[in-house]
């Protein structure tokens, strides 16, 4: 490491912002590798501030001229932006840059994308724009000019006039400046219109590049439905005349939420049947919905600082989730939403990465935007709301909108917000924020003279710089079935707050079956010896359908971990169930294609890394391919006919209706494929008509080996299309067999539409080969060496999404000596880089400790 280790900061060291704004001018002139910025803004010391030092944040600007109350001075350029005398009484600083645009290849500040001028200014973009105090306690009212030959010039908030060659732009509502855009380009909208609550008529505008236009109707129904909804629920209504969405190809996350004018990446927006899949839908329409509401949970009530940025995203994720949970199915959201968090926030919450959903110390803030502050944040609001009730979150939600609108708030008022309106007192679970890891909660039951007893012990596993955890205050949404089946006991909350604590249920003729962790109440690890047989018997009876499809999962897991350490599995008994499952036309589709599904090789990973043996990638893969081909014999007489069933017939639309039945159709070709070598994956292929049925049938003739020629059709047929040829790429190397799996790697890098630079491009295909755990763990230790390679590679170009990839070397620790050895040789390979940021720095000194 040849530069200094990075420094952290604190939460502990927050003080108030010198200076106040009370109104912010830019004019920017554009230019790809000249604009200039000038900037007029109206400082005011502020009366609650500790200091009175003026600096602004300042990063790669070239400072032409600078003046205060129109003298000109020559500030102190330090670190990190600038100093200068101010006087001690409201003034005006004017300040000129000069910056370049198309030299921005980190995608952060102005950048261009295909010819098109853009800003990502979260968290930290807007000191690469001019010199401010880039922190979101400072709001101000933007007022913007933009000069250029654009076609279309945009900014935040309403339109005020526009010309030949320029545009200006007021938003009245104060923002902290990382939600500032602008968007300039040759681009066309999509124009449609929503009537608030209150009447007022407001302009939508989606913007896309020419030839686009085809796939923008989805997204603006999404929005419509969203504005619709956070009236309904929340009462939330929008508060500007226009409200604008632009898609851009290269950018580093899924979309941002600056006001009136949300950026997306094209992959979050763009949709149409030939191109996108179910799963694109439903994503693009959780996104959508995520940035809107973020117009209130986010930017009317902002953050103080980023150690408070679950206060906005916890928050916006759940309302996001509540949104599609009744979009669609709610049941079958939820499946997706726990999965997800298992997948990515427990395996973070697990392993050296693992951090407090409100954090003490950061060195990159952008290292932070991370599942436990996004997905667990919003688990922590959920059981809030179990734990007060629906009326009493409700009430909860007014009160903070009522006492914190215009303001950056903390964590601490959220939870006393809720204190407030409900009497309640949240002390301990203040912990969840504060308190990383996931805790353990052991059940064990006793049953003597009618009274049936759980008792639960729960327990955290240290994480790095916390190695004493305390008890947590945890809802445990708990009922009870009889033998026969019947729901004895209906769901009912135990409040844990013990480290132990019992509960007991009386009047009970029989010995019930337990369903614990109903809706998955708390992000917790449930640790529950049982039997197959009550597996299979919640499986059939559990009137939660969210347990009913745990029971599933966990028989499913009990047979795979059997099957790797070579030990009785209880293979008949899930045979039989899932058979039954499959069989019962109560169930829809969508849920009966989740319960078909298996544990990822990554989770099993993790549940033999934590039951004390150690994981080897390639028995996992094993396991699972011998447990699907059991699954496609017993099941082989069954297949014909339910596929036949989930036909559509209907022309294609993109409802959960529609995607449940192709989902169940596509879990079951997994398995026919097992038996027919690629026949019907072929003949699907051919006469499919949208993406979803031919991407899924793509996937079996490639898991067939039989792809080469699907391969080349559907390069091209979609060449032209950036978004289906990411899917080309991920596919093949999600698909590839283990010891093939760096090769195709290896050769897709080297493919002349490998266009690295653009982050969805580079994560097609290593994000894929992060989700092939076989091929990446492959003996040879290639998988990490070109997995480092690119990292290096990418650092100096992308810091932000170099680091974030970095996470694939996380689990190192879980796996046997060698590979050990390897992947941690290949971690200080590259810290030791020349130059490496300060983000990859963080993240990979932090897996390696
Ligand atoms: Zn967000």
């Amino acid at each position: 490491m040849k530069d200094a280790a990075p420094q952290p900061i604190y939460l502990a060291d927050y003080t108030p912002p010198a200076y106040l704004i009370d109104g912010v001018e830019l004019d920017f002139q554009l230019h790809p590798t000249a604009t200039r910025v000038i900037s007029r803004i109206r400082f005011t010391p502020n009366a609650a501030a500790t200091s009175k030092d003026f600096f602004l944040h300042g990063e790669g600007l070239t400072l032409i001229r600078a003046s205060v109350d129109g003298r000109d001075i020559t500030p102190e350029l330090v670190d990190g932006g600038l100093k200068a005398d101010v006087p001690d009484a409201p003034f005006l600083w004017e300040a000129e840059v000069e910056i370049s645009p198309e030299a921005n290849t980190a995608l952060e500040g102005l950048y261009m994308s295909n010819g098109m001028y853009c800003t990502q200014c979260e968290a930290e973009g807007f000191r690469r724009i001019t010199y401010y105090p880039d922190r979101p306690d400072v709001m101000a009212p933007f007022k913007v000019r933009i000069d250029g030959d654009e076609l279309v010039m945009l900014s935040n908030g309403n339109p005020v006039a526009s010309g030949d060659g320029w545009a200006e732009w007021d938003d009245p509502w104060p923002k902290p400046a990382y939600l500032f855009a602008l968007v300039a380009g040759n681009l066309v909208a999509r124009d449609d219109s929503f009537t608030t609550m209150s009447g007022k008529e407001v302009d939508l505008k989606l913007w896309v590049r020419p030839g686009d236009e085809g796939k923008t109707a989805f997204g603006m129904q999404a929005l419509k439905d969203s504005m619709k909804w956070d009236e309904e629920v929340y009462g939330r209504e929008y508060d500007l005349d226009i409200f604008q969405i632009v898609a851009v190809s290269d950018f580093n996350m899924g979309a941002m939420e600056n006001k009136g004018l949300n950026i997306f990446n094209t992959s979050a927006v763009l949709a149409s049947p030939e191109t996108s899949t179910d799963a694109n839908f439903e994503r693009i329409e959780a996104i959508i919905a995520h940035e809107y509401f973020h117009n209130w949970t986010g930017n009317r009530i902002t953050c103080r600082d980023w150690f408070q940025l679950s206060l906005k995203e916890g928050l916006t994720v759940f309302r996001d989730q509540q949104f599609s949970g009744d979009m669609r199915s709610e049941a079958v959201c939820r499946i997706n939403d726990v999965s997800a968090l298992r997948g990515r926030q427990f395996r973070e919450d697990n392993g050296p990465l693992a951090h407090q959903v409100q954090p003490d110390s950061f060195v990159e803030i952008n290292n932070f935007y991370t599942a436990t502050i996004y997905e667990k944040g919003a688990e922590l609001i959920r059981m809030m709301k179990v734990l007060v009730g629906d009326d009493a979150y409700d009430k909860a939600l007014e009160l903070y909108f009522e006492r914190h609108d215009g303001e950056a708030a903390t964590i601490e008022d959220w939870v006393k917000v809720f204190e407030d309106s409900t009497g309640r007192d949240l002390t301990q679970f203040r912990r969840w924020y504060k308190q990383a890891g996931t805790p353990r909660v052991a059940v064990s039951e006793d049953w003597t003279d009618g009274t049936y007893t759980l008792t639960f012990k729960q327990s955290t596993p240290p994480t790095p710089g916390q190695d004493e955890k305390l008890p947590q205050h945890i809802p445990l949404a708990v009922g009870l079935l009889g033998p026969n089946g019947d729901e004895v006991q209906p769901t009912q909350i135990l409040e844990m707050t013990e480290a132990e604590q019992s509960f007991t249920f009386e009047g009970l003729a029989a010995k019930p079956v337990p369903s614990i962790l109903r809706h998955f109440s708390a992000p917790v690890i449930l640790e529950r010896d049982s039997t197959a047989q009550e597996r299979a018997f919640l499986l059939a009876h559990d009137t939660d359908p969210f347990n009913k499809w745990e029971a599933g999962r966990t028989l499913a897991k009990d047979v795979l971990v059997a099957l790797i350490t070579e030990e009785d599995a209880p293979l008949d008994d899930y045979l039989n169930a899932i058979a039954v499952m499959l069989r019962d036309d109560s169930l829809d589709p969508a849920f009966r294609a989740l319960t078909l599904g298996l544990p990822s090789q990554d989770d099993l990973a993790q549940t033999l890394f934590d039951a004390g043996v150690t994981p080897d990638p390639m028995k996992i893969y094993r396991a699972q391919q011998t447990l699907w081909q059991a699954m496609a014999e017993h099941l082989q007489d069954l297949l014909p006919r339910l596929m036949a069933e989930m036909e559509v017939t209907e022309p294609f639309q993109p409802n959960a209706e529609q995607a449940g039945k192709r989902a169940l159709g596509l879990g079951l070709m997994n398995l026919l494929n097992r038996l027919d070598g690629g026949a019907a994956a072929q003949t699907l292929y051919d006469r499919a008509d949208n993406m979803t049925l031919r991407l899924g049938a793509l996937g079996y003739l490639l898991q067939a080996q039989k792809g080469d020629t699907a391969l080349s059709a559907f390069r091209r047929q979609f060449e032209d299309d950036e978004l289906v040829m990411d899917k080309w790429f991920s596919m093949q190397v999600y698909h590839a067999a283990p010891e093939d799996a760096v090769d195709v790697t290896d050769k897709l890098t080297k493919d002349t539409a490998f266009n690295w630079k653009n982050p969805n491009r580079f994560r097609a295909v290593f994000g894929a080969l992060m989700t092939n755990p076989a091929g990446f763990h492959n003996a040879s230790g290639d998988g990490y060496k070109l997995f480092a390679d690119w990292l290096i590679k990418l650092d100096p170009v992308n810091p932000q999404i170099a680091a974030r990839m970095s996470s694939a070397f996380e689990t190192w620790r879980r796996y046997d000596v060698d590979r050990q050895a390897m992947m941690k040789a290949q971690i200080e390979r590259v810290l030791a880089t020349e130059g490496l940021s300060r983000d990859s720095q963080e993240m990979l000194g932090r897996i390696l400790n």
